[in-house]
This record gives structure tokens, sequence and C-alpha cells, in this order.
């Protein structure tokens, strides 16, 4: 009975031992397994108010210092990171700003260009102006302007701006299938050689200058057209940076609308001011100089001599020979008239078989010596189907006339010249005569030269 009593005594102690000290212990133990593979969030349950439960009590509060901190930790952590973000997008943003404020510095740089380079339709302006901002503004040293002339196929070099002392390659001409602008030309698009000492089509502008660097050759293309091309060099390697590059070409384009204009411009001139069979100056151009000359001749009490001349009998050889060959004869005595007068005088196709000749500072006495030399110049000179003339051979008479002391204006210049030469005709042609006032007097009838002869 006693036995039975003590077991069951004992059944009761083991129960609630295990009850009391061991489940609480073994949650205890699982819950620091947990806490130990990282899982702070959980609590433990705390039941009694013995020193296990005070100890599940601590280590609660453990867990809960622990949750704290890595809480504190991550918050830490996750700032840190948004900082570095922050710094890698200030970062970007700054170069993104420093990329944008380049651009803008080329974009305004690239519209004064423009408006520089198109404010002139004169081709020597316009190459001064290219050469002047490029170079200048820009600051592209060593810089060329290259024309191309398609009728030759070659470039030639018509401005420079900063090449070394010394070199100077206005005036070069290369074909259009040498050296690296023979390339570009080839390709029609920009070639940069990096390193011109290991590019042996270099030509080192043939010949005229001798060290290496990097070699910039632009083409200056308008309508499908090349019109010419930008070379540009710098005394070092891999010298040119891709921004720099994209804003020559830009320029580039804006110059190419420029030169073609300012071509067209000059050929249209050329044009209303060339006399298209002889080459020589047309009336108008005539006009244009003596309006001038005069003024100056006034200016600098220089005297203003003028020769009118016309081919005597020249009726006659067309009806001979056909007008083509009469066209040789006048394109034949206005090469002679140039041959003969100074780079300073004007030789004019007044029209028809008739031309004048503006010698400024020459006196009376010396333009008639003039008058001579191309009176003799011609009628010395061989002309195919000439001995079929009236004399023989293609002769001409002339008049002169003077500044100030035969006339005081253009047209009574013009006039005074036109009638001496009539008395050249009268006295019997191939002759030349000084106008006098008497003649003047005498001879109202006399056709007008500021009236339009036809120019046949
Ligand atoms: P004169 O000695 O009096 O000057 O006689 P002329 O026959 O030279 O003078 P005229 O005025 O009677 O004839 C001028 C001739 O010049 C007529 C025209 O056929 C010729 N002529 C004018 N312009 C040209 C041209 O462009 N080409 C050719 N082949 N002939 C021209
Ligand atoms: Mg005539
Ligand atoms: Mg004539």
């Amino acid at each position: 009975m006693l036995v039975g009593a003590l077991l069951a005594c004992l059944f009761s102690t083991v129960f609630s031992l295990r009850l009391v000290v061991l489940e609480p212990l073994k949650r205890l133990t699982s819950m620091m397994k947990k806490a130990e593979e990282g899982d702070f969030l959980k609590r433990i349950w705390v039941e009694s108010d013995d020193e296990i439960g005070e100890l599940g009590r601590q280590f609660n509060m453990m867990l809960a210092r622990i949750t704290d901190l890595v809480a504190e930790r991550i918050d830490t952590e996750r700032e840190k990171e948004q900082m570095q973000r922050e710094l890698v997008l200030k970062a970007q943003l700054s170069e993104k700003t420093d990329a944008l404020e380049v651009r803008i510095r080329d974009l305004i740089l690239l519209m004064d260009v423009t408006r520089a380079i198109t404010s002139t339709l004169e081709l020597d302006e316009v190459l001064a102006k290219i050469a002047d901002m490029v170079g200048g503004a820009m600051g592209f040293n060593e810089f060329a302007v290259v024309l191309y002339d398609e009728e030759n196929c070659e470039y030639e070099i018509a401005t420079t701006f900063g090449f070394p002392e010394g070199i100077d390659l206005i005036g070069l001409k290369f074909k259009n299938d040498e050296g690296i602008v023979g390339i570009m030309h080839q390709r029609r698009e920009t070639v940069l050689i990096e390193d011109t000492a290991k590019e042996p089509r270099y030509l080192h502008f043939k010949g005229a200058r001798h060290d290496d660097g990097s070699l910039l050759a632009i083409p200056l293309i308008y309508h499908d057209d090349i019109v010419g091309a930008f070379a540009l060099t710098r005394p070092r390697k891999n010298a040119f940076e891709l921004h720099e590059i994209w804003l020559l070409e830009a320029v580039a384009s804006q110059a190419s609308m420029a030169i073609a204009n300012a071509s067209l411009h000059r050929q249209t001139v050329e044009l209303s001011l060339t006399d298209p069979l002889t080459g020589i100056a047309n009336r108008r151009d005539l006009q244009r100089h003596l309006e001038m000359e005069l003024p100056r001749a006034e200016r600098f009490e220089n005297p203003l001599s003028v020769i009118m001349l016309d081919i005597d009998h020249f009726k006659h050889f067309n009806d001979t020979h056909g007008h083509p060959l009469g066209d040789e004869v006048l394109k034949t005595v206005a090469e002679l008239l140039v041959e003969c007068v100074r780079t300073v005088d004007t030789v004019a196709r007044y029209g028809g078989e008739e031309f004048t000749v503006i010698l400024p500072r020459i006196p009376k006495d010396r333009a008639a010596k003039v008058a001579n030399k191309l009176r003799r110049a011609v009628a010395s000179h061989d002309f195919p189907g000439a001995e079929t003339q009236p004399n023989g051979r293609i002769t001409l008479s002339l008049g002169v006339a003077t500044y100030p002391e035969d006339a005081k204006t253009v047209e009574e210049l013009l006039h005074a010249a036109d009638t001496a030469l009539y008395h050249a005709k009268r006295s019997g042609r191939n002759r030349v005569i000084g106008y006098t006032t008497e003649m003047g007097a005498l001879d109202e009838d006399i056709p007008r030269p500021t009236e339009p002869r036809a120019a046949g």
C-alpha cells in the first residue's frame, strides 16, 4: 500500500517535473535554435513565475532587443544603398550636364558660323569667313579649305588658317585620287587618320610639311556634288574628339551651301560681264570700268585715254568666208589686243566688230602710240582668208580720246573716241586718229556709241 502510494507520488512528481520543467525547457531550447537560425520574431510563451518563466522572459527581451538592432541595421543599410544610388545618379547627371553644355556651346557656335558664312555671296569673302570662324572662333588651328574643280578632277587649297610658319599651302593642287583627300573623295565621307605616321597614303601636303599627327578630311557636298573639302591637322596622335568632328561636319554642310551659292553667283556675274565669244569684258563691264576709272583720274589728276576701234570691211569678210570664220577673226583680234596692253588696261568688246580699250594714266600722245601698236599687231597677223579683203589684210581703224582734254564724262569720252574713229574710217581706214574739238562741231551726224549696236 505504501509502495503504491510511493509509486503514485513518484509518478506524479515525474509528471509535474516533466510538465513544469522539461516542457518549458524544451520550448526554450527550440526557440533558441530558431533564434540562432535568424528568426528573431518568434517569442516564448511564458506561463510561470519561477526561474524557467524568468529565463523565458529574459530570453524574450533579448530577442526583442536583437529584433530592434536588426531593424536598425536594415534601415542603415537601406540608407547607405539609397545614398550610393543617389551618388551614381548625381554623377550621371553631372556627366550629362557637361555633355549638354558642350552641345549647347557647339550649337551656338554653329549658329554664329552659319550666320557669318552665309552673309556674303563673294566667294573670296565666304572662304575668308570660313577660315576666320573655324580657325579663329572655333579654335581649329591648321585648317584649310580646299576647292574641287570638277572639270580638271582636282582639288586646290584655297584658304588656310594657323599652319606653322613657313608652310605655304595656298594653290597646292592634288588629283581626286591622291592622298587622304583622294580617299575622302572616293568614299564621299569624312576620313580621320589618327596617326599619319602609320598611313602610307598621307602625302604630307605633297612634301610641304614633314611632321606627323592626326588628319581629318571632311567633304563639302552640296546637292550630291562635291564642291571641296575641309582639311585639318593636329601635331599629335588621336587629337580629334567625336563631338569636334560632329561640329565640323555640321559647319561643313553650311559651308558647302555657301561655297556653292558664291560660285554660282561668281559665274552669273562673270557671264553678265563677259563677252561669250571672245571672253573679254562686254559693254556693261566696260561701262563699269569707266565709271570707276574716271573719278579716280579726276581725284589724282591723271589723264585717262580711250581707244575705240573697228575692223575694216568686216562685212565683206563675213560675206566671203561665212560667219564662223568671221568669229575666229573676232576672237584672234581680241587676243592680240589683250596681248598688246598692260594688265591695268581694259579691253572690251563694245559690240559687233568694235572694241574699246581703256588706258588709265596714259596721255593722248602715248595713247595714240598704243593705238598704232594695236593697229600694227592686227595688220601684221596672218588671218586665214584675209587675202580676199579689199586691202589684202585684216585691218583696224582707231580713234583716240583723252580725259580731261577731250571730255569730262564717260559718255563724252566714248563719244569723242567714236568720233575720231569715224574720221579714221572716212580718211581711208587702217589708221589712228586722235580726237580734236573741231571734229565734234563738224560731225553731229555720227551715230552715238552709247546707243546699243548689235553684237553679232
Ligand atoms: P567698215 O570698214 O566701214 O567698218 O565696214 P564693215 O563691213 O566692217 O562695217 P559694217 O558695219 O558694214 O559691218 C559690220 C559687220 O560685222 C557686219 C556683221 O556681219 C559683222 N559682225 C558683227 N558682229 C559679228 C559677229 O559676232 N560675228 C561675225 N562673224 N560677224 C559679226
Ligand atoms: Mg562697225
Ligand atoms: Mg567695221
